[in-house]
């Protein structure tokens, strides 16, 4: 089976942010994740780098364009790197091969009949770069995202017939419960759709950054349908020689709620115009919350994602955003609450369980685990985690299914605390027993650290080296026998002074 999983594509007139890193280490957890289940997976991220918002901020730096991208391309493409993204391609907009399928995609759409000329008016946000409906128009005649003023505008187009893609889309929402997540997102979606669907414009006159639309060149495709196109483009020209549309095609999406209707909506339709599959469903993310916190020790007041990668390694921000804030859901983050969680659950919970566990099996077993079953309790505790886990994942879940890892993690210590294997090895008696809980340990920490693979890959790859676990699949509890060698393992997440200065 394949799994092909996208990030939005960024917009290159800024830098790259936590909320940028947030939805690539989301598309990054499923990845590895269905990875590990053997999925033959594709993973794409990328920059958005046409339409007016880029023009305009090229305009005040005073470069081109195509120059603002070259120099922020790659600062997402660091970002992806320093969040340990394992993206198989990074797309530009920009990129002839996308260019050139774009045009073949709208006309196609164009020949099947979609597209007509008219002449549109209505109240415009330039930051959107999108047309407001009634309903979508704040207080003051203002973007309910940016806030800023709307502007009225009239503009000479060629139109997309969205409006005949409304039973369409309905029948899709009404076939497929799961097409969008979670459910309150996928409600807004629907009722958007039920409102009413207007024809869109899919040109745009006059501007030049743009990619021009194919029978009327003076005119450029509007920057959403060649952004929204990237999903499907990508697979086209990614690999030399090879199109790997039929290998992965349709594509599950990734993003936040700002971008919802142009997924939900208009993307489908384009893909059922087109005569294309429609995708294979989305998730929508809410917003990590940056609030007045009290200092933390060492990264100050904000949590900017590249220094506490930098100070802490990118795991731990990782493991940070999808603990703290639950998927799906807006949530609050902070530089004191991360430091925290990084103490408390990672270096004490995890880090500490494993150099313990290995330690007491390094002394009291000269290093080998020993052959035993597991203890009948944490075996029962343990019952169906793969299963769970992964039915959680399929449903992109990730903060719950992190909780139910976390739960099994504070299971074992407090295993270790009822059995104190250090009393047990003091008795030869024991021995059997102690046997039993080293090997239940050992087995407990290999299936947790194997689930935890793909939100603390460079920390969980370390500590499976130290069990001596060659395989990255998932496992039940138990189902690996004893007598393998295993290394001690210094601190997995060392404490760390405050910064001084
Ligand atoms: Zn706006």
């Amino acid at each position: 089976m394949s799994f092909y999983v996208t990030t939005p594509i960024y917009y290159v007139n800024g830098e790259p942010h936590l909320g940028h890193a947030y939805s690539t280490m989301a598309a990054d957890v499923l990845a590895r994740h269905m990875r590990q289940r053997g999925e033959d997976v594709f993973f794409l991220t990328g920059t958005d780098e046409f339409g007016e918002p880029v023009a305009q901020q090229a305009e005040r730096e005073g470069v081109t364009p195509r120059e603002l991208g070259d120099r922020l391309a790659p600062r997402f493409k660091e970002m992806a790197a320093k969040v340990n993204a394992s993206n198989d391609f990074f797309i530009r907009t920009t990129d002839e091969g996308h260019q050139k399928r774009v045009q073949e995609v709208v006309q196609q759409v164009y020949d099947n009949g979609h597209v007509y000329e008219g002449t549109y008016e209505g109240w415009y946000c330039p930051r959107c770069a999108d047309f407001k409906t009634d309903s979508e128009i704040a207080e003051g005649n203002t973007c309910p995202i940016h806030g800023i003023e709307l502007t009225r505008e009239q503009q000479d187009n060629w139109f997309f017939r969205l409006s005949s893609f409304q039973e369409p889309l309905e029948r899709l929402y009404a076939e497929r419960p799961d097409f969008v997540i979670p459910d309150f997102r996928r409600n807004e979606a629907l009722s958007f759709i039920r409102q009413g669907l207007r024809d869109v414009s899919l040109s745009r006159p006059k501007l030049k950054w743009g990619v021009p639309v194919p029978w009327d060149p003076e005119q450029v495709i509007y920057v959403w349908f060649d952004a929204l196109l990237n999903y499907y483009t990508a697979l086209s020209y990614a690999r030399e020689g090879k199109d790997l549309t039929e290998t992965y095609w349709p594509a599950f999406h990734l993003l936040a709620k700002d971008i919802l209707k142009f997924h939900a909506v208009y993307w489908p339709a384009f893909l059922m115009a087109a005569g294309l599959e429609v995708p294979r469903g989305m998730v929508i993310h809410g917003y990590l919350l940056m609030g007045e916190s009290k200092m933390s020790k060492s990264l100050g007041n904000v949590l900017d994602p590249f220094d506490a990668i930098d100070r802490y390694g990118s795991d731990a921000l990782r493991f940070y955003c999808f603990r703290e804030v639950s998927f799906g859901r807006d949530g609050a983050v902070s530089a004191a609450g991360f430091e925290s969680r990084y103490e408390t659950e990672l270096a004490n919970d995890y880090g500490n369980l494993a150099s313990r566990v290995l330690a007491m099996v390094d002394r009291y077993r000269d290093g080998t685990v020993p052959n035993s079953e597991a203890d009948p309790a944490i075996a029962e505790d343990f019952k169906g985690i793969v299963t769970r886990f992964s039915a959680l994942l399929d449903k992109t879940e990730l903060t719950v299914a992190l909780d139910e890892v976390w739960t099994l993690v504070r299971r074992l210590n407090r295993f270790v605390e009822e059995t104190r294997p250090w009393d047990l090895a003091k008795d030869e008696d024991e021995a059997g027993r102690l046997d039993q809980v080293l090997y239940t340990l050992i087995e407990g920490l290999r299936v947790t650290t194997l689930l935890l693979l793909p939100y603390l890959p460079v920390s969980a790859e370390r500590l499976l080296g130290a069990l001596g676990e060659e395989d990255r699949g998932l496992a039940e509890l138990g189902s690996r026998g004893g007598g393998q060698q295993i290394e001690r393992l210094g601190q997995l997440f060392p404490k760390l002074e405050p910064a001084t200065g």
